[in-house]
């Protein structure tokens, strides 16, 4: 080992809940050193090339930061970065088709426009969606009312915002399965309409909080959907220079090896070895410790007295979904053969039940045979990203995945067994967009097993826990935490708040707020 330096913060990973957490501390005025174990910056959260593809990793959507109440909006904001991002509007949240719903529905974006194109569709339960839709407006304020009173300290702001809460407080402990039969009965073509996208969070509506479905549609329907002009890789690297422009520091390819405790058990310090060649140890000595990586990565780096609390604690903890992802390069834009909207979800005709939803996530276990399980379509061209101007063309397919569906089979089989996924989706493509088929010119398809690869995540989990409903009453809060039991260690990433981009980054400044708190006391 060479020398040992020292920083106020060092956060194990570059996704967004940690460069979140990295540049509010750096900005803030305390030193800060990130690791990231891959080459490329962002996690999910970044722009690759295989053979001559460019690849998209993670972003089909994210709600607009532009919007003043979207949980994004403050935190870009404040660390200078948020007009710096060419946010492109996506147009409506979802078309969905097959199914329940049959011929495609639109999910405009506004809550009024929402309103009205399900109304017009669903016309015998106008007055169910418009209940519905103002409770998912009331949650989605309420956060923001939370947060501005928690940022100003009023009373009157916080009382506000708990009344606004009132109503999701009788259906605090339900699933998004639950709340949608009683508020739509046997309506699953409404279901579906409205929770189409269950993917881009959850898997199993009878297992998904409905909280979670309100907070995350929420965002959607206030502030429409958005990608990122040049990818979701700019908003990475926008937010790790906010790090080395405050004086802190970046480090590609180093992989955290240890986190070491002090004399009262506390983060104390992190080991760390090139990636490459799992030698040239260094050592940096920490004040706090964020953990961009998952909690059970964490674990595994600490020494046994602090893994044993992390496992007490996070051990039995269910995990999300994870994804598989097909990418296929085409020789022209996919309009011409058709697929014009940003993005399309197609049903599964067998699929007659929104419950039914996460049925399809071990359809991978096998060979396809018969419907295929449901998937999103994610149409890049049909925004300017500034990415795919020249072939090949990136049109992505996303749908559910496990990592079970790929254990026991060798590397050889595992990759024959894409290559017929590859063919089953590329041909329900061409049904649906006559031509698709002839203009693939490169194919490549992720699994469970590349999420876990690339993301160091357990077993693939794309979105950190599984947003089960808590067992606790709504007094007791939000379930969901960056503390942990390690006194100086906190979760900076969708395992220590909500998923996606929106949870990561707020899990990233919620995590930095505490380690800042515990920094300025003095007490880690
Ligand atoms: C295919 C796909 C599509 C998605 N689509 C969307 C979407 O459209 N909209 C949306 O909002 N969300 C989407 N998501 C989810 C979203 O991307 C993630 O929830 C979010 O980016 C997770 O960020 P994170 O901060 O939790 O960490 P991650 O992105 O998981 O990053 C963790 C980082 O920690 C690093 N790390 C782990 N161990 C170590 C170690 N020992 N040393 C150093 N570094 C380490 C990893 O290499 C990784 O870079 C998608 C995800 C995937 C995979």
């Amino acid at each position: 080992m060479t020398e040992i330096k020292k920083f106020d913060a060092v956060v194990v990973g570059s996704g967004l809940g940690g460069l979140a957490a990295g540049a509010l501390l750096a900005k803030a005025g305390y030193s800060v050193c990130l690791l990231e174990r891959n080459f490329s910056l962002g996690g999910a959260a970044s722009v690759y090339r295989v053979g001559g593809l460019t690849v998209e990793s993670s972003l089909h959507q994210t709600s607009d930061a532009r919007n003043p109440r979207d949980v994004k909006h403050s935190i870009l904001r404040d660390l200078g970065i948020l007009d710096e991002i060419e946010w492109l509007p996506t147009g409506a949240l979802h078309h969905v088709r097959g199914g329940p719903v049959g011929e495609t529905f639109a999910l405009p974006a506004g809550f009024d426009a929402a309103y009205d194109a399900l109304a017009e569709r669903f016309p015998d339960k106008r007055s169910a969606i418009q209940e519905f839709l103002a409770d998912v407006e009331r949650i989605h304020d309420s956060l923001w009312t939370i947060r501005q009173a928690r940022d100003t300290g009023s009373v009157a702001k916080f009382t506000r915002a708990l009344w606004e809460l009132a109503p999701a407080a009788a259906a605090w402990n339900d699933t998004l399965d639950e709340v949608f039969t009683q508020r739509f009965g046997g309506a699953e073509a409404l279901k579906c309409a409205l929770g189409a996208n269950l993917l881009y969070f959850g898997d199993d509506p009878k297992r998904t909080w409905w909280i979670y479905y309100a907070l995350a549609q929420g965002a959607n329907i206030a502030s429409g959907g958005a990608y990122i002009k040049g990818g979701s890789r700019q908003l990475s690297l926008k937010l790790a220079k906010v790090i080395t422009k405050s004086g802190g520091v970046v480090r590609l390819g180093r992989n955290a090896t240890a986190i070491l405790t002090g004399a009262d058990g506390e983060a104390a310090a992190v080991r760390h070895v090139a990636r490459k060649t799992g030698e040239d140890e260094q050592e940096i000595s920490a004040r706090v410790v964020l953990a961009n990586c998952a909690p059970s990565v964490a674990g595994e780096l600490l020494p046994a007295p602090a893994r044993a609390l992390m496992e007490e604690e996070f051990g039995a903890r269910p995990l999300s979904t994870s994804l598989f992802c097909a990418n296929f390069g085409l020789a022209q834009k996919p309009a011409t053969v058709g697929l014009k909207d940003f993005n399309a979800i197609v049903l599964p005709e067998t699929m007659t039940r929104f419950s039914q939803y996460g049925d399809g996530a071990g359809a991978l276990g096998a060979d396809p045979a018969g419907a295929l399980p449901l998937y999103s379509i994610a149409n890049f061209t049909a925004v300017d990203s500034g990415l795919w101007d020249e072939p090949p063309v990136l049109v992505s397919l996303l749908g559910l995945d496990n990592i079970s569906n790929w254990d026991g089979l060798s590397r050889e089989q595992a990759l024959a067994r894409r290559e017929r996924w590859l063919d089953a989706l590329q041909g329900a493509m061409e049904r649906d967009y006559p031509g698709f088929a002839g203009l693939v010119s490169e194919r490549v398809m992720l699994n469970a097993f590349s999420m876990a690869g690339y993301l160091n995540t357990p077993r693939g989990a794309v979105y950190g826990f599984e947003p089960l409903p808590p067992e606790d009453p709504i007094i007791a809060g939000f379930p969901r935490t960056p503390r942990t039991p390690v006194a100086g260690l906190y979760l900076a990433s969708a395992f220590g708040g909500e998923h996606g981009f929106n949870g990561a980054i707020l899990s990233g400044a919620e995590a930095a707020r505490l380690a800042a708190a515990s920094l300025e006391s003095g007490v880690e």
